[in-house]
């Protein structure tokens, strides 16, 4: 290598509600690793002017970039133009993949769903071809890879509205029964504030799974017992070598994806046992990585991964 050359570098950008996390790869240097928050206001224009700073900052403190993949949570159209972003609602019309040849004229860009990316980055992780992600946060995300491939390629994979309970809570889609509706972290919080007589927050069910209360530990085992049941229900369908279960929710509380595996392990039948259940290795980071991932293959061959060409 004789230094850097223009546009050896590739950059994943993870969009999420609050912040974004920015990440820049390239042979032979050190990767450059920047998380930044949305200015207050959620207003587009401003996200955008916050995201062109940031897109100037890398240039110079590491240098061009010649691929840019995002994972973004807002659900967008083939054309790149969101079309629904509850995360943050000011940015429905607006044209993401236009912003994005804007803001890297010189790149190839890319935009996919984060809940793919992360399950493509966990599935790369684990070295298998055929997996399915459950990320366990605010609501639930995930995908699935099968093959080496995101699938269905021509959307994303919705699995928090997978419906498990058919009177269940209703979702905030409207439907009853969808699995964020009773295993997403607020759900869970809910539901143990309802067993507790008083509103719960994540360090009081820390602490009360420590002492093993009941509104606690109950609370909990039904969210575990409805991720099972996706998971077994998913392992009929596609038949994963592995199902992983990541998230911020899980991953702050220790004992919750080995009782996803048990709960799993418990509901398989003969013949078709349920999937393995493995914690997420990549945390946090999975849809960052996978949003590198997808910027890679934008240089080399095709990226296995439903991808909207911007360039
Ligand atoms: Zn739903």
């Amino acid at each position: 290598m004789t230094g850097p050359q223009r546009g050896d570098g590739v950059l994943g950008v993870d969009v999420g509600g609050t912040k974004v996390a920015l990440r820049a790869e390239a042979p032979g240097r050190p990767a450059y690793d920047r998380t930044f928050r949305w200015p207050r206001g959620a207003d587009p224009a401003a996200d955008l002017a916050a995201l062109a700073a940031e897109a100037d900052r890398l240039r110079e403190a590491w240098g061009p970039v010649g691929a840019v993949g995002v994972a973004m949570p807002a659900t967008t159209d083939p054309a790149g133009t969101v079309t629904t972003w509850p995360g943050r609602p000011g940015w429905a019309g607006l044209d993401l993949a236009g912003a994005l040849r804007r803001l890297f004229p010189d790149a190839a860009t890319a935009v996919a769903d984060d809940g793919d990316l992360a399950a493509l980055a966990e599935a790369r992780h684990a070295g298998r071809d055929d997996v399915v992600y459950l990320g366990v946060g605010t609501g639930i995300g995930g995908g699935v890879v099968l093959a080496g491939r995101s699938v269905p390629g021509r959307s994303s994979a919705e699995i928090g509205h997978m419906v498990v309970a058919l009177d269940g809570e209703r979702c905030d889609c409207g439907r009853r029964g969808c699995l964020q509706s009773i295993a997403s972290g607020p759900a869970t919080l809910r539901r143990a504030g309802a067993g507790r007589g008083a509103e719960v927050s994540f360090d009081d069910l820390q602490a009360g799974l420590d002492e093993r209360r009941p509104w606690a530990v109950e609370a909990v085992d039904a969210s575990c017992r409805a991720l099972a049941a996706a998971v077994v229900s998913l392992g009929e369908l596609l038949d994963p070598a592995l199902a992983i279960v990541g998230g911020g929710f899980a991953a702050g509380l220790p004992d919750f994806v080995p009782l996803v595996a048990e709960r799993a392990r418990a509901a398989g039948r003969p013949g078709r046992p349920a999937p393995p259940v493995r914690a997420a290795a990549l945390g946090g980071l999975s849809s960052l990585h996978g949003a590198v991932e997808l910027a890679r293959g934008l240089t080399g061959p095709p990226a296995p991964v439903r991808s909207v060409p911007t360039l």
